[in-house]
């Protein structure tokens, strides 16, 4: 029986909608959430993807506001602006766009964030609380995996989960996750040896890779739900067909657009997963909502209120 696909955008939809609500009710108490985004030169991918955040903000009523520093901005430059952004009322959350150019210290800047408005869940502080189980602003996209997880009832507590990749931004947090929810958890890296076997030990298993298609059938016990985070661009036409042959619907985009995207996880897994998130429509649109929730969860947290919930109905 072919997998059953949990359909992200949906999802995100659901919670775009519940972050809508709880910005309602603050306004009704005299607050905004606001979230500064700090855009720096102009590289098009990230000029997308804030394009996507403010616009994201918009729709849920949070306030936004985008700073634009020139491609050729000094670290102490941009301390001073985040020093600023720290101070300002209005501001609940920080998200500092990367990359940032060379000549930027970015491990730097981040720490400068003040961790309360830390929205990206990056600061040394955060990822602390996050270890030891406090409350605190946890990073977007491992923050979307969970909620796919809970909002599809999909048990974890007790499962096996393993997650391929370490990085901070999504393999480690996404582990600390499920650890927190009581899933036994393998982190796997480049490193590891016999990847397929350990893989297939787990009965949740999540792909934060980097590499298109990397997680064939091989590595999937039969019935497992398979988390792709993976987004490759494929622009080569032999390796788009090693992939979607025989899928005329990717194939008239592919012709159209000159390329696709796809996960780390090859479209094969459809056939032995028990339940697998697709790209484009899986973990990526997590990741903003979970940004806009973040920016609720900033803004109360500073205030000294009840850190919100989501419903997941
Ligand atoms: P990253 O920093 O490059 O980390 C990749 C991880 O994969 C590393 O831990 C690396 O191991 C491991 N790895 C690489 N090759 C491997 C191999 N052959 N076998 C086993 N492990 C291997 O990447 P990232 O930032 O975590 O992102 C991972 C993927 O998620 C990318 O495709 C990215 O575009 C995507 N992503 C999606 C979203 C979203 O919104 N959906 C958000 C963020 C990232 P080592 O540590 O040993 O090098």
């Amino acid at each position: 029986m072919p997998a059953t696909i949990l359909d992200g955008t949906k999802i995100a939809q659901e919670i775009r909608g519940e972050v809508a609500a709880q910005v309602k009710t603050m306004a009704a108490a005299g607050v905004r959430p606001g979230l500064a985004v700090v855009l720096v030169g102009r590289n098009p991918a990230s000029e997308i993807y804030v394009r996507g955040k403010v616009k994201a903000c918009e729709e849920v009523g949070i306030y936004s506001h985008k700073l634009t520093p020139p491609e050729s901005v000094t670290t102490a430059e941009l301390l001073d602006q985040i020093a600023e952004l720290n101070h300002r009322d209005d501001v609940d959350g920080i998200l500092v766009q990367l990359p940032l150019p060379a000549q930027v210290d970015s491990k730097k800047v981040l720490l400068a964030v003040d961790p309360a408005k830390d929205v990206d869940g990056f600061h040394p502080m955060n990822v602390g609380f996050l270890s030891t189980q406090r409350p605190g602003l946890v990073p977007c996209t491992p923050a979307g995996v969970l909620e796919i997880l809970k909002r599809s009832h999909i048990q974890i507590e007790g499962r096996e989960a393993v997650v391929v990749g370490r990085s901070d931004i999504v393999g480690k947090p996404a582990a600390m996750l499920l650890l927190n929810a009581n899933a036994t958890v393998t982190v796997c890296h480049s490193k590891t040896h016999n990847l397929p076997a350990v893989c297939r030990r787990a009965d949740i298993l999540v792909a934060a890779i980097g590499r298109p298609g990397m997680i064939t059938r091989d590595f999937v016990r039969p019935g497992a739900t398979v988390i792709d985070v993976g987004m490759n661009t494929i622009t080569d036409a032999n390796e788009f067909r090693r992939f979607f042959a025989e899928n005329g619907k990717r194939e008239e985009s592919f012709r159209k657009r000159g390329s696709t995207l796809i996960g780390d996880v090859h479209p094969e897994v459809a056939e032995v997963a028990g339940a697998l998130t697709p790209v484009p429509g899986g973990v990526g649109p997590l990741t903003i909502a979970m940004l806009m929730f973040n920016t609720v969860v900033a803004a109360r947290m500073r205030r000294g209120n009840r850190v919100p919930e989501l419903t997941r109905a």
